[in-house]
Parts: structure tokens; sequence; C-alpha cells
């Protein structure tokens, strides 16, 4: 069934860069043998399942969308692939993905557009836009993403899916081709909250993943107590955040009202400040260049992906490669990372940036001492047009309400909230949370969803 409406949808979504049949059968006849024996299944058994293109999953390529990737094929599986596959999942392709993940919009992939399924003139968001876009238009249940500064959180947002970005640590980033290092995590969409905790309990059940030094054991079963009222518990606004320039009074009311339905529920709605997330881009625009241009120097013509022919030395090789292999974002970020990185820079950017990143970090604390979870907006406005965002910075804006959570290490998720009036395009709000209690986070997401 998946097979056949990823026939009948790609043509105008274009969701996947790759749809791996022959592994999606053969997974498919080995739950169903299983099956037939009276075996027991997995909690995901014969679930259709999308993976970003920047996870590896033998059999595929991985490409991240560039086209220094564009033939390579993974030559194993990342650990958060591989424990949907022990749960039963069936692969059904890599997804589409700015070019690696730089990007708001999956504008920037080296090969096509993924087109908004609820209207294809419109971005699906980004970077994990097709990993949204397929759950949204049906062709997968549940997909997984990666989120360094929204890219989960902002396209579930577009594409009127749910999507979580879980603490940094509770999933293994191991076999996920790293952007920044100290913010990436990967995470679940779902149509329905439940499918994202479904999911979760795939992903970190199995406990932390000893080839993730900074993968942590986060012993939580995500789908027991998924129903619990949200009566007598505390959730924090932000007055500031609701005021911010570029919220659209559209999701702004979308917000206001799944304030109203936690209120009629019966949990407490307080104020609270986190005076320092107006430096969050900031700082974020110089922390994940610096991670980015580090971890991006190994495709150097030589070891991975694409290279150059004809060149008389190394250097030109290298040089050469990397000038036609890498797309202008890319780019863009690696000079960024280059020149923040370099000598007499570092106490000018580099580290004021951190010490912003520990004020943020313990904003949130300190929040949290006083709510439970905080409910914001996760995009400041619905899908834009192709090309709308032709500023590089104004693109950066669309991750104003994502960002700080992932400075911060915390998870969060955006809950679809119907269609806006305006727009007729869909709406979300954003739940925060302490790290680790991402538990929480999906019950007062089960609550307004
Ligand atoms: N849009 C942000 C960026 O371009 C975040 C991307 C992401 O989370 N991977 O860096």
């Amino acid at each position: 069934a998946s097979l056949d409406a990823i026939d009948a949808r790609e043509p105008k979504v274009q969701a996947f860069l790759e749809v791996s049949a022959d592994l999606a059968l053969a997974a498919a006849a080995k739950t169903d043998a299983a099956r037939a024996a009276g075996q027991p299944l997995g909690p995901l058994a014969g679930v259709p399942v999308a993976f970003k293109d920047n996870m590896h999953l033998v059999g595929t390529r991985t490409t991240c969308a560039s086209k220094m990737l564009e033939s390579y094929q993974s030559t194993f599986t990342a650990t958060c692939v591989q424990r949907m596959l022990d749960a039963g999942a069936t692969p059904m392709g890599k997804a589409n993905m700015d070019e690696f993940a730089f990007g708001s919009s999956t504008e920037s992939s080296a090969f096509h557009r993924t087109n908004n399924p609820w209207d294809v003139t419109r971005v699906p968001g980004g970077s994990s836009g097709g990993s949204a876009a397929a759950v949204a238009a049906g062709e997968v249940t549940i997909s997984l993403g990666s989120d360094t500064g929204g890219s989960i959180r902002q396209p579930a947002s577009l594409c009127g899916v749910v999507g979580m970005k879980p603490t940094y640590g509770a999933v293994s980033r191991y076999g996920v081709v790293a952007f920044g290092s100290s913010l990436d995590q990967v995470g679940p969409f779902g149509r329905r909250v439940e499918d994202v905790a479904l999911a979760m309990n795939a992903l970190v059940g199995a406990g932390r993943d000893p080839y993730d030094s900074t993968s942590q054991d986060c012993p939580v079963d995500f789908l027991e107590h998924l129903e619990d009222p949200v009566e007598g518990r505390v959730v924090g606004v932000v007055p500031a955040l609701m005021e911010a320039a570029g919220l659209t009074d559209e999701v702004k009311s979308a917000v206001e009202s799944a304030a109203r339905a936690l209120s009629d529920q019966g949990a407490k709605i307080v104020e609270v400040e986190l005076p320092n997330l107006a430096s969050a881009i900031a700082a974020y625009y110089v922390i994940a260049p610096c991670e980015a241009f580090s971890n991006l120097a190994r495709f150097d013509g030589v070891r991975y992906g694409y290279q150059e022919q004809g060149c008389t030395s190394l250097a030109e090789q290298t040089s050469l490669s990397r000038a036609h292999g890498f797309g202008e974002e890319a780019k863009r970020r690696q000079m960024l990372g280059a020149y923040l990185l370099s000598s007499g820079t570092y106490d000018k950017y580099y580290y004021p940036a951190q010490q912003v990143r520990t004020l943020i970090t313990q904003d949130y604390a300190r929040a949290y001492e006083s709510c439970d979870v905080i409910l914001m907006p996760a995009s400041p406005r619905t899908a834009f047009k192709f090309g709308e965002m032709s500023d590089p910075t104004q693109m950066y804006a669309s991750d104003m309400f994502t960002i700080s959570n992932n400075i911060a290490g915390n998870g969060g998720v955006s809950v679809p909230l119907g269609l806006g009036e305006k727009s007729g395009l869909p709406v979300s709000a954003q739940l925060q949370g302490p790290a680790f209690k991402d538990r929480s986070l999906l019950q007062f997401a089960r609550a307004i969803e």
C-alpha cells in the first residue's frame, strides 16, 4: 500500500531521493513469514518508514542531498535506522533534505525540490522536508529526521504533522552524517502523537548506544501514561515571544488556542521569561557553522564521494572537488566556519557565542523551576512559496522559535492544530521541556492534538 501511495503521489510531492522497494518488499515478506509462523512481532511490524538521507542504511545511497555524495553507498546502518528495523519497520527509502541539512525549505537539495503536499507551490520546510512531506502525503506512516536548529519541528509545522526533537543524547547519532555535533538530534515524524511515541520507544528502548559517546540511557515507555490528564500541571508561556516580530497573527492565535485548550483541561498557565533568547540565532550561526566546517572537512575529494578528475596536484583536486561538489549554502556555511575559527576571531565571536549558549541554558533551567513545559510557536508562519526567502538571513529567522532548544539541548515537539483561517495551510504549536522529560512533552502534545 505504501509503494502504491508513493507511486501515486511522488510525481507531485517528490519527497524521496530513493525508494528502496526491494528492501521494503523483503522486510514485508519477513514480517508476513513471522506472522504466519506465529512468532512474536515487533511494535512497528509492517509500518512503512522513510529515513532522511543523512542516515546510513545498507542497501541504499546516503547522499545528504549533495553532489558530493551522489553515488555514496552506505557501508553500515545507523543505530536509529537499525532500531526502527529491529522493531519491525518496513524501510521505504531515503527522504529529500537541504544539502547536509543546511536550510529551512529543502530548496538547497542538489537534486530536486520537495513540494508541500498541502499546496505544491509551497515549500515543505526543512531541512527534513522530505521526511515531513512523505508523512503528510500518506506515503509512509512514520519517518525520521534530524534537528540541529529546528529541522524536524519546522517542517512538521509547515506540513501539518507531529515532529519531535528529543533531548540531546536520547537518540544515538551513530551513522547519521554530522552537521553540528553538539546540536544534532534525530527524531520521528508521525501523523499522530501516538505514532511518534511508538517510534520514540523503538529509538530509545534498547538503551544507550556505545557507538555514540553522547548518547544516554532514557528508560522511559513513551506510550505508557500518554493519555494522562494534564490537570494540575503547569504550562509556561513567554509573553515576549508571542509579540516577536515576524510571528503571524494566524500562528499566534493557534498557539493561544492551544493554551486555552490546556487551561480548559485543568492545566495552570503561567508566564515565564527567557531573556537571552533574542541572541539565540546569532549564537547558533556562530556555533553551527564552526562545527559544520570541522565535520565537512572530511569531504576532501580523496576519501569520499565526488572527485574532480584530471587535476595536476592534490591541492587542486581537493579545491576543485569541494568547489564543484558543494552547493551554495554548504559553501557559505563552511566559509563562515573557517573564518570564525581562524586566529583572532575566536575571542570576538566563538567564545561569546559559547557564553550566550550558557546564558540560554540557564534561562531555561530557571523557567522550568516554575513550569513543566513551555508552549510557544514552532514556525513563525505557515509554508512559504518557493524562492520567497531569497535572503539567507531571512531564511535563518525561520528557526527563531526552535534554535534555542538545540542550544540548550532540551526536547521539543511541534503539534499540528489544523488549518489557518486565512491561509488554509497547516498551523501548529510547539511544546518544549526540560532535558529528558520528553515523555511529558508527548502527554501535553496528546492533550492539544
Ligand atoms: N535551518 C537551520 C539551519 O539551516 C537548522 C537546520 C537543521 O536543524 N538541520 O542551520
